[in-house]
């Protein structure tokens, strides 16, 4: 299990490609839904779908619920895998 680089703390959470593409996603259909009443907000539902997959180009983190200390994965002692 991966644990915090600066307090030692294993109560991280991965900070992920999957989660950052879901919210994007999400975010896009909550403008779709807003976007009836306004329609301008359709813009930035369908920019919002076009930069989701640039998710998957992040490299993998993870955020320390301790210190909020956000690092990249593989920096700590124990890799990932
Ligand atoms: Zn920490």
């Amino acid at each position: 299990m991966e644990t915090c680089p600066r307090c030692q703390s294993d109560n991280v959470r991965p900070f992920g490609r999957g989660d950052l593409f879901l919210l994007l996603l999400v975010l896009a259909g909550i403008f779709v839904w807003i976007g009836f009443y306004e329609r301008y907000l359709w813009i930035v539902s369908v920019t919002l779908i076009i930069i989701s997959p640039v998710a998957f180009v992040f490299p993998l983190r993870f955020r320390c619920k301790d210190c909020k200390h956000i690092w990249k994965a593989g920096k700590a002692k124990t890799p990932a895998h």
